[in-house]
């Protein structure tokens, strides 16, 4: 593995809006700060249709979001580099970035991997994968003009995406229960919306298809167990997101699910290690609260490292009288 000479004051990974904050405060601070990302910087923006809970725009496009906010990141001296990370290794006062064939030193390390859609589990939806079966209205939507969709799902993902969806195609949004987890005001639009119909209490059992292409896909209703088949040419699903936190697991900093445990200065359990935004144990999971964790973590993560250096110059001091 080769190791990089530079020593970061502080390596962010993931540059997501809770990433590209993080970087932000900590190079208007001074300190030398490495943004490692494994995609395009955004990450969860760049598949969000309309963001209108963000402040000052009213209503913006998650990739135009993505772009403004990666330009902000970077304007103070951050540096960026593509890197997928597959272990943060505790080195003394260091922490070893580890990343494919490369890894890279720093004081401290801010965790910003944020989440991954959870799959269903059921049949035809890995066989159907990208041929019909998708998990990102924005990269997909288009291709099904005209068409029949079912959306899985009732939480903010499933009901605002499908709205999205409906530009193209009809829309009917499969839920397990009687009622939508999603925001008030999304649920408002999609009742109104006559593109869209609504399957309560329902669970998909599975997609079917042609071999080629979705064709269908097998409906359960909770209720009555009756099974009805109906045809549609895409499905995209949204039950829930899971933590991107694999490459550190082995250095117990999560709960049992794997979500990154921090406390309200986005310290986990190991000093120099933060972590923020989706990937943190928390209940809101926003654009705007992954903002707000990246400012703290870049403001924290200086003070951690002035703690630092002086305590290796009060070392070094006594060593000296020693001497
Ligand atoms: P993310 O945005 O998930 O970014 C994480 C980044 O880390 C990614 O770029 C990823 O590639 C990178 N990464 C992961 N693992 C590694 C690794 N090992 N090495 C290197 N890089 C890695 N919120 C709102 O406020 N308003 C909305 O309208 C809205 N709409 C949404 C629509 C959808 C369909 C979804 C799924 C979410 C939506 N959200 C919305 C939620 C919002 O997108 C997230 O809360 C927010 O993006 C979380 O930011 P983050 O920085 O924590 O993580
Ligand atoms: P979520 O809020 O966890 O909702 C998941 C939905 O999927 C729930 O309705 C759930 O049903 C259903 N579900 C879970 N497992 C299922 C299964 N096995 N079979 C069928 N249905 C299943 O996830 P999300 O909607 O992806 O949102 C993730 C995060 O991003 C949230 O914090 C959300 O607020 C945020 N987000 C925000 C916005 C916005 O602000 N505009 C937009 C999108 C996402 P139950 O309701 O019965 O549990």
């Amino acid at each position: 593995m080769e190791q990089t000479e530079k020593i970061y004051d502080v390596i962010v990974i993931g540059a997501g809006p809770g990433g590209m904050t993080a970087a932000l405060y900590a190079s208007r601070s001074n300190l030398s700060t490495l943004l490692l990302e494994r995609g395009i910087p955004g990450g969860e923006m760049n598949n969000t249709a309309e963001v209108e809970n963000y402040p000052g725009f009213k209503s913006i496009l998650g990739p135009e979001l993505a772009e403004k906010m990666y330009e902000s990141a970077m304007q103070f001296g951050a540096e960026h580099a593509y890197g997928d990370v597959k272990r943060i290794v505790v080195d003394g006062d260091y922490r070893i970035v580890e990343a494919g064939k490369k890894s890279y030193k720093a004081r401290a390390v801010i965790i910003a991997t944020g989440s991954h859609h959870r799959k269903l589990g059921i049949p035809g939806e890995d066989q159907y994968n990208g041929r019909g079966v998708s998990y990102c209205a924005v990269c997909d939507g288009a291709f099904f003009r005209g068409k029949q969709l079912a959306v899985i799902g009732g939480g903010d993902s499933a009901v605002e995406e499908g709205i999205y969806l409906t530009q193209f195609a009809d829309v009917n949004i499969v839920h397990r229960r009687d009622e939508f987890r999603a925001q008030k005001i999304i649920q408002g639009r999609a009742f109104k919306n006559e593109k869209i119909s609504i399957t309560w209490d329902s669970v998909v059992e599975e997609i079917k298809g042609d071999g080629q292409k979705v064709t269908g896909v097998v409906i359960r209703n909770k209720k009555t167990n009756e099974i009805t088949e109906k045809a549609v040419d895409g499905v995209f699903i949204y039950v829930g997101i899971l933590p991107q936190s694999d490459a550190f697991l082995d250095l117990g900093i999560t709960d049992g699910e794997g979500w990154i445990i921090t406390n309200e200065h986005m310290e986990t359990a190991v000093p120099g290690i933060f972590a923020i935004g989706d990937v943190r144990q928390k209940l809101l999971r926003q654009i705007t609260t992954a903002v707000g964790d990246g400012g703290e973590a870049g403001n924290r993560a200086f003070a951690y490292i002035e703690d630092l250096h002086d305590r290796l110059e009060a070392a070094e001091a006594a060593a000296e009288t020693v001497d």
